[in-house]
């Protein structure tokens, strides 16, 4: 049980953070690598109920340390806020649980100001970004344009680097779009508060990564959003803009040639998704609204409604496939009890030929949905705890899935509560 990843073979939402909760029990490290504060994991214990969006899942279980690693996109602000959350519920948050890698880079207000006003350009062309800053952040990264978590500790050479970024960033909010600059001086306050409130958790934390595994502590790698939202493999343009796949866990880490032990990806019972972007098995109206009702389908970070239909086979198993996925955790189980039968998307038809390969982007706008019916188990199921407790159509469902995914099927949730889960 040495290392593992958590992470979504769908579109995000699938309840990846609650399977980090349930298994937080068994690491002594939590990582998060990719991503930051625009998608939300839902956690339920006996804290509360929290959205986390930069924090690990692991910060509810004492003992347990939790890492921000270099390739997450570390917003101050929106961390300190989340940390004073999960505080006013009593959950400790010290440097001795959450420890931030100096490579992380910032993220910086005018990234959440860039977002804002590129979806505006965009119109009805719009992403569906979050407007959390995310694709401005992992571009200006990219072109160099960004500064370390760690240059905070060199507050002379940060105040050098700030001004010259500010004279280029200054160059698209005001030319492209006709918006008003930043001054260095703002942003150095702003640096000077959220900065300040942060450096105690700065770590150097490929070493603490490195001496825990030769300690042979176990390590768990928290992903955000899903295998259809990754940079390179997922649905572009509608992706996030960094890499959601697992085999970027050890880089957005800090530890690049770890081997991963155990992948898990987790997918839902059914298929759902936030935002724009071709969506093949989605429903509309009064049976997307009822699928909708019956799993509490509202974005996490924006309470947005989701996208929701049938479960797609063909999207999870190509997205089972990109994360490499050891096995597969499938969930929200319970909230398919009220249908008597329950459609599963086996093939695309594109072009009028029928295939079960998850194609080229370009052509998800003219595939159109193949099912299988299988029948349903209309009893309520989330006090199931045992794979035996489960009604007969419901393994049946299970196994169909598992089949097709061609990924084992080792843990079946049935409730949002850390205790609704059978293990297989
Ligand atoms: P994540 O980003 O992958 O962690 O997923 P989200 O937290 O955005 O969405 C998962 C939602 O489903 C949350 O509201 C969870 O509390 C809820 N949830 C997770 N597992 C189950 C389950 O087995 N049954 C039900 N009914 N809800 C679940």
């Amino acid at each position: 049980m040495a290392n593992c990843a958590i992470v979504g073979v769908n579109w995000g939402d699938e309840g990846k953070g609650r399977m980090v909760d349930l298994l937080t029990e068994h690491y002594d490290v939590v990582v998060r690598y990719q991503g930051g504060g625009n998608a939300g994991h839902t956690v339920i214990n006996e804290f509360g109920k929290f959205a986390l969006h930069l924090l690990p899942s692991g910060i509810f279980r004492p003992g347990v340390v939790n890492v921000l690693g270099g390739g997450v996109a570390l917003d101050p602000e929106n961390l300190w806020k989340e940390i004073q959350t999960v505080r006013a519920e009593g959950v400790a948050v010290t440097p001795d649980n959450l420890r931030i890698s100096l490579r992380a880079s910032l993220l910086l207000p005018w990234h959440r100001r860039l977002d804002e006003l590129e979806e505006a350009r965009l119109a009805d062309k719009k992403y569906g970004s979050t407007k959390q800053g995310i694709a401005p952040f992992y571009a200006d990264k990219a072109a160099k344009k960004t500064v370390l978590a760690g240059d905070l500790l060199y507050p002379d050479k940060l105040r050098a680097q700030l001004k010259d970024l500010c004279e280029y960033k200054n160059l698209t909010l005001t030319e492209v779009y006709g918006a008003e600059p930043v001054s260095a001086g703002e942003l150095e306050e702003w640096l000077a508060d959220y900065g300040e409130k942060i450096k105690p958790y700065l770590a150097d934390t490929t070493k603490f990564l490195k001496d825990a595994e030769r300690a042979g502590k176990n390590l768990l790698f928290e992903a955000q959003l899903g295998s259809l939202r990754d940079l390179d493999w997922g649905i572009v343009p509608y992706t996030t803009s960094s890499n959601t796949t697992a085999a970027y866990a050890p880089i957005g880490a800090g530890m690049p040639g770890l081997k991963l032990e155990r992948i898990i990806g987790v997918a839902k019972a059914y298929s759902t998704c936030v935002g724009e972007g071709p969506f093949v098995s989605e429903w509309f109206g009064e049976k997307a609204e009822k699928l909708r009702e019956a799993g509490g389908e509202y974005g996490a970070k924006t309470g947005r409604p989701r996208r929701v239909g049938p479960l797609d086979l063909v999207a999870t198993r190509y997205g089972a496939e990109m994360q490499a996925a050891t096995e597969i955790a499938l969930t929200k189980l319970d909230v398919l009890s009220y249908m008597d039968e329950i459609p599963v998307c086996t093939h695309y038809k594109i072009g009028g030929e029928l295939t079960d390969e998850f194609p080229f982007p370009a052509l998800l706008d003219d595939a159109e949905p193949v099912y299988e019916t299988l029948p349903g188990w209309e009893t309520d199921v989330s006090g199931a705890r045992s794979w035996e407790d489960l009604p007969e159509n419901a393994r049946r469902y299970v196994e169909f899935v598992e089949k097709g995914v061609g990924c084992p099927i080792r843990q079946v949730s049935v409730g949002p509560e850390r205790e609704s889960i059978i293990i297989r």
